[in-house]
């Protein structure tokens, strides 16, 4: 069994249409290495009716945190951050691998479920005081999320939420984001 077993099972289904959404998550194992049980969210964005309820279930829960500004991170975090901050009247801004990003950067280097990394921020992404909510489909061990909360501080931001399409609870990414933040995930193994 690897390390995300095959004993993995759904914590917390709230709400029915969560239960849908998952039909849409496909496992791939050892993938992109030996080990990793690999959450492939592209069937549920090749579903319209599970990719619109993603959006509007993310939306419902940052509703209310009086956000300024959506941060998506590369890649995946951008297809679900665009539409969340279109829907919430909100801007964008990329979070990307080094030397993607045209602008002066501000970088952290950080470590993932399977590699080591960096990762960068235009340094006037974020404006002094902005309430920020960091989006990605998936929290693992939560460095990459850790890493984008602290390119966020660095240029006076405030990390209002963090939201996910999917967690990983048996990772405790969550734990390691930082007591007392503010972390949404839709579905949980
Ligand atoms: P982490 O920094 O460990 O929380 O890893 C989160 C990032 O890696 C996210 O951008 C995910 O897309 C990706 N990731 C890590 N583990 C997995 C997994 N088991 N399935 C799908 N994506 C993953």
């Amino acid at each position: 069994m690897s390390a995300h077993g095959t004993l993995e099972y759904p914590a917390v289904i709230a709400d029915p249409r969560i239960l849908e959404l998952m039909k849409h998550i496909r496992d791939i194992p050892d993938f992109p290495k030996p080990g990793i049980l690999f959450k492939d969210i592209t069937p549920l964005l090749g579903h319209a009716a599970s990719f619109r309820v993603c959006t509007d279930l993310l939306a419902e829960q940052l509703e209310g945190a009086q956000l300024d500004l959506i941060v998506g991170i590369e890649s995946r975090g951008f297809i679900f951050g665009a539409p969340l901050a279109q829907r919430l009247n909100l801007g964008f801004a990329p979070v990307r691998k080094p030397g993607k990003l045209p602008y002066k950067c501000a970088r952290v280097t950080y470590d993932t479920e399977y590699s080591t990394d960096s990762l960068e921020m235009h340094d006037d992404a974020v404006a002094k005081g902005a309430r920020v909510a960091i989006v990605d489909d998936l929290l693992a061990t939560g460095g990459t999320a850790g890493a984008t909360a602290k390119l966020i501080e660095q240029q006076g931001g405030v990390v209002a939420k963090f939201a996910f399409v999917v967690e990983l609870d048996f990772l405790a990414g969550r734990g390691r984001l930082g007591g007392g933040r503010d972390v949404v995930s839709l579905i949980h193994y």
